[in-house]
């Protein structure tokens, strides 16, 4: 019987007084931030939540975000994080899918929330600071069963309507532990970050695994370059974990300060897209550290694999699969492919999801009878048996016959010292059947052309895999963890540009 609450309750009692979060407004050790939570779930059971109800929770990266989602574990209840930028319709979606009895949201979020709730007649609670402060704590965390649903994510997939992917209790307990053994984190450690504690990355890599090891947490509400600059020194952090565009972001905007200044940063965690070799290195020469780069999904409570700390980061690779799971590369026939060559990633094991609510086509086509979960990325695994992402399934662009990844273009994109971000899509061609497109934003004042990167592009890559379409643009899509949107790339934009 366990409770995803249950680290934070065991720190709170072998070392109370150690900090759990640093807020705005002072440290949290863990016997506050348990006290916090078990009055939340006080809260809670006011309302009527209990054991097998959904709560939906819909607030940015902050403390009260962790009170709200503990209190929610805490009274054996699931809770559905949702982006803070859901419209109505969002949120009223979320609501009835899920099946949520009652719905939590910041105050800053604004009203779709609330008006979602309203109109399907569900109690809303506005999450403020110290909204629990006047509620009787919880005697104790509820006991569940490990399989239970702790948490509900939606993750859009490839097309529909997003899908609510169940993770359990013990999904993200061993998130947590497995997290911590790679990265080498402990109870020393400081990790702060800009990432949406509604995503799998922040919820479980960064949030679980801090609470397990034991140390502090800094959120970053909305992430600005020099924001998390400042948390960074303002806290001292020890670990960072974002996604390539921050890191790319933040070299940027330390440009007058010098490694020294950030002499507490031990380690960068980077996931969610592909770290480019040229980014990584200039992050680590600048911020003193070393930047460790992960792989993982919503499906596999964010851990898939992960440059163990141990060996150090090796640029280009995600490195090995985590200890409690399995990988296996799979041609299209289905058999197992050997080392070097590409296939499509399977994992097996702890942290792999229970299936998508609501939907069991869609969790037939993803996980096997016998637990493989198919993750729709390829990849393959190199003479040292680790892991290269090679691209998204979907995102293999097939230019007359020939596979184009569009990652290994964009690597070759972002060494230009005049591309600051690069995102390579496929537009269709009635010859080719695809013709690559790139979509570029370059450096602040630098007088780039298209035949500087056509130049670029040929010296370096065969002559299939040069984008024929090149695009500058200000801004490229982000999503919510800042990760590139290719999928709102307009491709009949990138169409006419190319016939003009
Ligand atoms: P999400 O479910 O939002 O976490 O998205 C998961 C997807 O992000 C994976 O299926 C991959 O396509 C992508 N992804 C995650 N980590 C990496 C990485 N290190 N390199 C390349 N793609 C990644």
């Amino acid at each position: 019987m366990s409770n995803v609450i249950d680290p934070i309750v065991l720190h709170a009692r072998t070392h109370p007084e150690r900090v759990a979060i640093h807020t705005s407004a002072g440290p949290w050790s863990y016997a506050e931030l348990r006290t916090r939570s078990l009055r939340y779930a006080g809260l809670l059971t006011s309302h009527g939540v209990g054991a097998g109800h959904r709560v939906l929770l819909a607030a940015p990266s902050c403390p009260e975000f962790v009170v709200a989602y503990m209190g929610i574990q805490a009274v054996g209840a699931t809770v559905v994080p949702i982006n803070t930028m859901s419209t109505e319709p969002e949120a009223a979606y979320f609501l009835a899918d899920a099946g949520a009895s009652l719905a939590i949201s910041w105050q800053e979020v604004g009203p779709a929330v609330s008006r979602a709730a309203e109109n399907a007649g569900i109690t809303h609670l506005t999450l403020t600071t110290g909204a629990e402060t006047d509620s009787t704590p919880l005697a104790r965390a509820l006991d569940r069963e490990p399989s239970e649903t702790a948490a509900i994510l939606y993750t859009s997939g490839t097309t529909g309507r997003p899908k609510g992917a169940e993770l359990s209790v013990a999904n993200l307990l061993a998130a947590g532990e497995i997290s911590c053994i790679v990265a080498g984190t402990s109870s020393e450690d400081r990790t702060g970050t800009a990432l949406p504690l509604f995503h799998v990355f922040g919820q479980a890599a960064v949030m679980m695994a801090s609470f397990t090891g034991g140390g502090s947490l800094s959120l970053l509400p909305k992430f600005t370059p020099q924001g998390l600059i400042d948390l960074l020194r303002r806290d001292e952090l020890t670990v960072m974990c974002g996604v390539p565009t921050m890191w790319n972001a933040m070299l940027h905007a330390a440009d007058d300060a010098d490694s020294t200044d950030f002499a507490t940063l031990r380690v960068a965690v980077s996931g969610g897209a592909t770290l480019p070799g040229e980014v990584a290195r200039a992050f680590e020469e600048k911020f003193g550290c070393t930047i460790l780069e992960g792989y993982g999904l919503t499906e596999t409570t964010s851990l898939g694999a992960f440059n163990d700390i141990e060996r150090g980061g090796k640029i280009g690779s995600v490195g090995r699969v985590v200890p409690r799971l399995e990988m296996q590369i799979r041609a299209h026939n289905g058999e197992v492919c050997g080392p070097g060559e590409v296939g499509e990633i399977f994992v097996r094991g702890d942290t792999v999801f229970k299936g998508y609510r609501n939907r069991p086509d869609a969790t037939a086509d993803s996980l096997t009878a016998d637990g493989w979960f198919r993750t729709g990325d390829l990849g393959r695994f190199d003479a040292e048996h680790d892991l290269r992402i090679v691209d998204r399934l979907k995102d293999m662009i097939i230019r007359g016959g020939y596979n184009v990844y569009p990652s290994e273009v964009e690597e070759v994109l972002y060494e230009h010292p005049d591309v600051v971000e690069a995102a390579v899509v496929g537009v269709p061609d009635e010859y080719y059947g695809e013709e690559v497109a790139a979509v570029l934003t370059p450096r602040a004042g630098a007088a780039l052309t298209t035949a500087d990167i056509d130049t670029w592009t040929r010296e370096r890559l065969s002559a299939y895999k040069i984008p024929r379409i090149i695009q500058f643009v200000d801004q490229l899509p982000k999503g919510t963890t800042g990760k590139i949107l290719k999928r709102e790339i307009d491709r009949d934009a990138l169409r006419a540009t190319a016939s003009s």
